[in-house]
């Protein structure tokens, strides 16, 4: 096992992570930019290492610093975390370049994975249904001929997307050349790579996603299915394990696909596959993330596993010690993102608790929220043996959660918790634009 662990990130998942190493045993090393010096991971962790500037560009982007700083404090292995560096194939290449365990999937599986036309090849290739749609687009006319084939309404998206960027719906032949333009400029800009395919708009579908975990034996194991259908912009606003709407022969269905899918690209460590499934109960492989997921909380309260702890341990070479059989979906789970709607600091602080609540955030009374990295501060998180009852010990949580001084979308959970249509466990990625 690891001695120690460098953290290539910030906030609530950094401090997740820093939890699990401590509690195996593990030493850790915080990196922080100069903007994060107050930041609770930077003083959780045994080190902590000032890797630059404010912009992410300059600290939590930074490459050559952040191998230094895993170098320098003598660290084996750097957790990467969600967004950042995690899914970037050259970080994970530089990091076994410098004799440093990636947590997380070879550097060549991500890319593979990361590149969603290539992809989706692949998955049709392992017989995993994909979205009617198109390969890499090379220009305007060629997406124009593409869009006749594959029908109005349409996704352009770009094949490097992640976090609802650099995707644009088209409604009809008018709104081609607009969208192909822009969805490639945001790619370009976010991603360094405007490439853009096609993809049919298929509504009404929900977004389902299946957590796998799988070892450097070969061994994988699925961990249930998520639901995260209630999205503003394409990002996931509140999520819920196990889906209602997936019955025990859809969800076995799923799981095959999705294990179908990790073994044609060679997967190791945690990963997720999200499908969309259309009224019909037909689903379709949407795309593969090739890291920890920001609501992978929900699968562990389901399943009674720690995925962090076992990120960890099959990057150090361990096998997973328990089979499929072994794992028994309990009750629902819910999580609902607590995000800042604008900066501010925290005058005043009070966290929920009771059975079977958590809180995973970053904040502490007197913090001030910096305007530069993402909006999410907190992850509610609730357990209980249905979902009626997991909705309202929810509701009882986010009434007594208090985050004066930074504004943020409490209310806003509790309208959909509270709406008609998220009880009945019947809602579609169109959700939150119906909500009103
Ligand atoms: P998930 O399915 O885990 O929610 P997303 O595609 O929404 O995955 O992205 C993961 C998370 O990481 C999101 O909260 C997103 O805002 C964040 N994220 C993505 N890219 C970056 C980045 N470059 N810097 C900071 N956060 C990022
Ligand atoms: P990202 O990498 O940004 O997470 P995804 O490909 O996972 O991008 O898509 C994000 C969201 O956009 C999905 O969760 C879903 O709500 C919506 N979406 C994506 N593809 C389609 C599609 N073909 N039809 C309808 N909705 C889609
Ligand atoms: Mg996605």
């Amino acid at each position: 096992m690891f001695s120690k662990i460098l953290i290539a990130n910030r906030g609530e998942i950094a401090v997740r992570i820093i939890r699990a190493c401590k509690e195996m045993g593990i030493a850790t090393v915080a990196i922080c930019s100069e903007a994060d010096r107050d930041a609770i991971h930077a003083s959780l962790a045994d080190q902590c290492v000032c890797v630059g500037g404010t912009a992410a560009s300059e600290s939590y982007l930074n490459q050559a610093n952040i191998l230094a700083a895993a170098k320098l404090t003598h660290a084996e292995a750097i957790h990467p975390g969600y967004g950042f560096l995690s899914e970037n194939p050259e970080f994970a290449q530089a990091c076994a370049d410098h004799d440093l365990s990636f947590i997380g999937p070879t550097g060549e599986v991500i890319s593979r994975m990361g590149d969603k036309d290539a992809a989706r090849r692949l998955m049709k290739e392992a017989g995993v249904p994909t979205v009617p749609g198109s390969e890499l687009l090379s220009d305007l006319d060629e997406a124009r001929r593409e869009a006749e084939r594959i029908g109005y309404p349409l996704l352009v998206k770009a094949r490097a997307g992640g976090g609802g960027k650099g995707i644009r719906r088209v409604d009809g032949p008018g709104e081609l050349e607009h969208a192909f333009v822009t969805a490639s400029q945001e790619a370009q800009k976010a991603f360094g790579d405007g490439g853009v395919y096609m993809e049919k708009y298929l509504s009404p579908v929900k977004h389902i996603e299946v957590q796998l975990l799988c070892d450097e034996a070969g061994n994988v194991v699925c961990l249930g299915d998520r639901e995260c259908s209630i999205q503003k912009h394409n990002q996931k606003v509140l999520e819920e394990a196990p889906s209602p709407a997936v019955d025990p022969d859809l969800r076995r269905r799923m799981q095959e696909a999705a294990v179908k899918a990790a073994r044609a690209a060679h997967y190791t460590n945690a990963g997720t596959v999200e499908f969309l499934l259309d009224q019909d109960k037909n689903f379709y492989f949407m795309e593969m993330n090739t890291r920890l997921q920001v609501e992978h909380p929900i699968t562990e309260m389901v399943t009674n596993v720690d995925i962090v702890k076992w990120q960890i341990r099959i990057a150090a070479g361990v096998e997973l010690d328990f089979t499929q059989e072994d794992v028994q979906l309990q009750g629902t789970a819910m999580e609902c993102r607590i995000n800042a709607t604008a900066p501010g600091t925290v005058d005043f602080y009070y966290v929920p608790g009771g059975p079977w609540v958590r809180f995973d955030s970053a904040l502490y009374q007197g913090y001030t929220v910096p305007p530069y990295y993402d909006s999410m501060i907190g992850k509610l998180i609730v357990h209980c043996p249905d979902r009626e009852s997991a909705n309202r010990k929810m509701q009882a949580a986010l009434c007594e959660l208090v985050i004066d001084g930074v504004p943020n979308n409490i209310e806003e959970q509790l309208t959909i918790l509270n709406h008609p249509m998220f009880k009945a466990g019947t809602y579609d990625t169109g959700f939150m634009n119906q909500l009103k």
